[in-house]
């Protein structure tokens, strides 16, 4: 049995039998892994906390080859994001992320990857309860990117003709981003996106922190993005962690 030593994010838990949880980690060296926490609910020592959702910290896996389920030897947090489950807004925009993640990512390494989902939740957990969509749509715009899907923005999708920043232009998921409005005439079905709107998705794309959109634009940009990634990750099933963050937030507003 070989010990893979790594970072690692908790993205699911769940628990097992009396004592023991199932874990579902993204980790720097072997992406997605699923493994079991024998006696995590009892041993504090081992696996400090109860291996709470969004913590990091180094994992010692013990792998068990041709097997889908693991063994977690030990888990070292250093960094427990209690801030997470204080907000609900903070809440429900890190389980859309690890949502996500898990959607987005296979078990080959992608130390990309992992940096892109580990400033998301670091996004999340920094953001004021009033902050949460922006911190959260930055967070997964830049993971997309990471996964090489940035939107075209800057020059048509579709014929690469440059595009007046200050212009509102289409968006059309399929064609993969802003389209010129020759083109976008050939487009049905794509979205209006004024310049400020395509000024924060070069802001996301980028990893840098873009603006707090209003209430209704904010929704907006929570709509494109779901749309964008159903688009480009080729996913027919509705995303529930995404659909809850989506509805609350306004649902509360
Ligand atoms: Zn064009």
């Amino acid at each position: 049995m070989a010990t893979l030593v790594t970072e690692a994010v908790v993205l699911h838990a769940f628990d097992y039998l009396e004592t023991s949880r199932i874990i579902r980690l993204m980790t720097r060296e072997a992406g997605i892994q699923s493994v079991l926490a024998r006696g995590a609910r009892n041993s504090k020592k081992r696996f400090s906390g109860a291996l709470d959702l969004f913590a990091q910290g180094t994992a010692e896996i013990q792998v068990r080859e041709g097997r889908d389920l693991h063994s977690l030897a030990s888990f070292e947090i250093t960094r427990a994001r209690p801030q997470i489950a204080r907000d609900v807004g903070r809440f429900t925009a890190a389980s859309m992320i690890a949502e996500l993640a898990l959607k987005s990512s296979g078990d080959e390494p992608a130390p990309g990857l992992f940096d892109s989902i580990e400033s998301a939740f670091e996004r999340v957990a920094a953001s004021e309860p009033s902050e949460t969509i922006a911190g959260a749509l930055a967070g997964a715009w830049y993971i997309v990117a990471t996964l090489g899907f940035t939107p075209a923005l800057d020059v048509c999708a579709s014929c690469h003709t440059a595009l007046d920043p200050a212009a509102t232009v289409a968006f059309s998921h399929r064609a993969g981003g802003a389209l010129c409005s020759r083109c976008a005439s050939l487009a049905p079905g794509s979205r209006t996106l004024p310049p400020d709107a395509r000024s924060a998705l070069r802001q996301w794309t980028s990893g840098v922190d873009g603006p707090i959109p209003g209430q209704s634009e904010g929704r907006a940009h929570q709509r494109l993005f779901r749309e964008f990634f159903h688009e480009h990750l080729g996913i027919e099933h509705e995303l529930r962690a995404y659909r809850v963050w989506e509805l609350g937030e306004w649902s509360a507003a």
